[in-house]
């Protein structure tokens, strides 16, 4: 690897955090941090890792979650650190997508076997993942993070870019609010209509040709968003 390998940690313990960053950067890995699970839902999608530790007692939310809502569009290795040492959370964590699983404590050693055979994985599996999606209008490359509408590169911020990502996989369906404000802004969002009314707002104008009359992005009145099938 010509550039450093970059490791985002998730944990709200400032000394867990300290022994992480210094273990990992005394093995040339760059390291940065979050401490809740909504910095680390933005750091994720702002500076891409090459791998997560993620805790699963967050402070906002669990971990569990952050890596079901991460699996919808990432890649990403993720090994779960935590306390709990109990089957049913490994068994929910790996069944939400994480690659692995380390009680607390562990060794620095184990951990990082643990993360280079999960990285080793990852990157065997790149190329049969799917980097291209797209629906109507709009071609997204998940790799790149980079939309395109009519072939024109669109900027969107990271909430607009999950909302349309969610979208877009799922075009010809339609969507409920909730079940995008769950999946893009997280369970205690599942009442808060008008945030979709806003980004979906923003979404338009920045990939419609006519924000006014979307032929991409639909309202389906009362219930929620479709977006146009990709053969439509
Ligand atoms: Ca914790």
């Amino acid at each position: 690897m010509n550039s450093r390998t970059r490791v985002l940690v998730v944990e709200d313990e400032a000394p867990m955090r300290k022994f992480l960053r210094t273990a990992l950067s005394t093995h040339d890995f760059e390291v940065y941090e979050a401490e809740t699970a909504s910095e680390a839902m933005e750091r994720i999608t702002t500076q891409p890792p090459d791998i997560v530790l993620l805790d699963l007692g967050l402070p906002d939310g669990d971990g569990i979650e952050i890596t079901k809502k991460l699996r919808e569009w990432s890649k990403v290795p993720i090994i779960v650190l935590s306390a709990r040492g109990l089957e049913s959370d490994k068994v929910q964590a790996l069944d939400a997508g994480a690659d692995d699983y380390v009680t607390k404590p562990f060794g620095v050693g184990e951990l990082l076997a643990r993360m280079r055979v999960a990285m080793r994985h990852r990157g065997e599996a790149v190329g049969e993942v799917k980097q291209l999606i797209s629906a109507g209008d709009v071609v997204i490359d998940l790799a790149r993070r980079e939309v395109k509408a009519r072939g024109n590169d669109v900027k969107l911020t990271p909430i607009e870019y999950r909302l349309l990502v969610m979208l877009v996989k799922n075009a010809g369906k339609v969507l409920t609010h909730r079940q995008l404000l769950v999946e893009v802004w997280g369970a205690a969002y599942a009442n808060q209509t008008h945030y979709l009314r806003v980004y979906t707002a923003q979404l338009r104008r920045k990939i419609e040709v006519d924000a006014a009359q979307p032929k991409n992005l639909l309202t389906e009145s009362g219930v929620g968003y479709r977006f146009r099938a990709p053969e439509s």
